[in-house]
């Protein structure tokens, strides 16, 4: 039988070697601190020979502030027995900037287990510390925007489950960032809201596209608001999917809108309806008329005699009557019907699924209604007419203006007939069928 063959141990110009290589800081220390040992590395970083500090304590080679905290942490191992894993940090012997190890010191014995000293190795972490300060006040900055933008803004795994929230969230469930990470919006908000965000979640996984939506909502003060959400989808390093949101409160704006929409819709003068807001009903009102074949009515009035109420009056006279007889209307017409001031002194009353005859007996309605008003306090003698003009839609109405023209006919007639009166046109007729003459509808005591 061949005998064994063992490859020779090193020797200790090869674990010199092995330990100049390892790209750390070695060292051995005896139980007072002296240096017993160093290899290239601690020379190199120190700029000192072997020689020159071999037998010296580390107050020798290095500031005494360093040296001191240095033994604190031997003396440590050798009390304790134990090894010591620390972050160590001292000034570069060169630079003074400051440098940082990491370092792992374990107590050293003797062939009779006695305690000699201490060894240590020390790797230079200076980079990473540096990246690790950096990163660390990137994400001081990042967490500062972030809290201070104005919205909310997550992230959710596809659990639905939070991994990010910054403080507007945490003010929003009223808890501590640290009490929504992990968990999911069925843990803070009612089951209807919740499933509502994760069904948007649901199509932001599937589609893999950013989504955008508007949701209003009632607040914990029981306060309707008004949300603007974007979310976008993100793959994380580890491939999970996650979406990231951000809510923005938009309740002041959106009531901004509203109020410039009711603003467009509504006359400066009367605060009913203006001319615009009317036309719009009317095309769509006369369009689903015909779909459905429903009536369409249509009452048109203008004010008798009102260029002599403001020649007489003047003109904020005028302006009263007008206001006063727009809200004794708008007051007296059904729901869904639709009073309207579609000129200086004309208004208009849009009557949708109403026929000739309902429409006739409204008109004649508003019509006793503003001869038996007195509109402005300061002259009770005051008394004002309104002529009108009454149509329905009929089969070979082209549009609403055709049925605007009629109506303007049909008042004209009643104009011409002595004012204050309704005249009804039925459907396929040029002429009055209907008329309620009672006076001028002017008067002044
Ligand atoms: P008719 O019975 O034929 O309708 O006579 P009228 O005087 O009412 O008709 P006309 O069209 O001659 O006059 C309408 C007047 O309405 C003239 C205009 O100065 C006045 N007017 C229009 N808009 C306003 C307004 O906003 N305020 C006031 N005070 N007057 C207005
Ligand atoms: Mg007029
Ligand atoms: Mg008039």
């Amino acid at each position: 039988m061949k005998p064994v063959q063992f490859a020779p141990l090193p020797d200790d110009a090869m674990l010199r070697q092995v330990l100049d290589g390892l790209g750390a800081i070695i060292y051995i220390k005896d139980t007072e601190g002296r240096l017993m040992y160093a290899n290239d590395l601690l020379l190199q970083n120190f700029g000192c020979a072997l020689s020159d500090i071999l037998g010296k304590q580390d107050d020798a080679y290095m500031d005494a502030r360093t040296a001191r905290t240095f033994r604190d942490n031997d003396l440590r191992v050798m009390q304790s027995g134990r090894r010591l894993m620390i972050e160590e940090s001292m000034p570069d012997p060169v630079t003074g900037t400051l440098r940082w190890f990491k370092s792992v010191k374990s107590p050293l014995h003797d062939a009779r287990h006695r305690l000699v000293g201490v060894s240590g190795v020390s790797f230079d972490i200076t980079r990473q510390k540096q990246a690790e300060s950096q990163a660390g006040q990137q994400k001081a900055l990042l967490d500062v925007v972030l809290d201070n933008l104005g919205a909310c803004i997550y992230m959710k795994d596809q659990d639905g489950r939070y991994l990010y929230a910054n403080q507007r969230v945490a003010e929003s469930f009223q808890r501590p960032v640290r009490d929504i990470i992990g968990r999911r919006d069925l843990d803070f908000l009612p089951p209807e809201r919740a499933r509502s965000h994760s069904r948007m979640d649901q199509r932001l996984f599937q589609s893999g596209q950013r989504l955008e939506g508007e949701e209003s909502l009632v607040d914990a003060h029981g306060q309707l608001r008004h949300y603007w959400t974007v979310k976008v989808p993100r793959t994380l390093p580890d491939g999970q999917q996650a979406v990231i949101g951000l809510t923005t409160d938009i309740t002041e704006l959106h009531e901004l809108k509203e109020q410039l929409l009711a603003q467009a819709a509504t006359d400066s003068l009367t605060a009913v309806a203006n001319r615009r807001c009317f036309y719009e009903h009317a095309v769509r009102d006369f369009a689903y008329s015909c779909r459905l074949g429903h009536d369409l009515s249509l009452i048109a009035l203008d004010v008798d005699h009102f260029k002599q109420i403001n020649d007489q009056y003047g003109h904020l006279v005028g302006d009263v009557v007008l206001q006063g007889l727009a809200r004794v209307c708008a007051e007296a017409v059904r729901e869904g019907d639709l009073f309207a001031r579609t000129g200086g002194e004309e208004f208009a009353v849009l009557l949708p699924a109403t026929g000739l005859g309902t429409a006739l007996e409204i008109a004649e309605r508003l019509r006793r209604l503003i001869a038996g008003s007195r509109f402005s306090p300061d002259h009770p003698g005051l008394a004002v007419g309104a002529s009108f003009g009454v149509v329905s839609r009929q089969a070979d109405d082209a549009g609403f203006d055709a049925l605007f023209s009629r109506a303007d006919r049909a008042l004209y007639q009643a104009k011409r007939q002595g004012r204050n009166q309704v005249v009804a046109l039925p459907p396929d007729s040029g002429l009055a069928t209907d008329a309620v003459p009672d006076g001028t509808g002017r008067a002044e005591a």
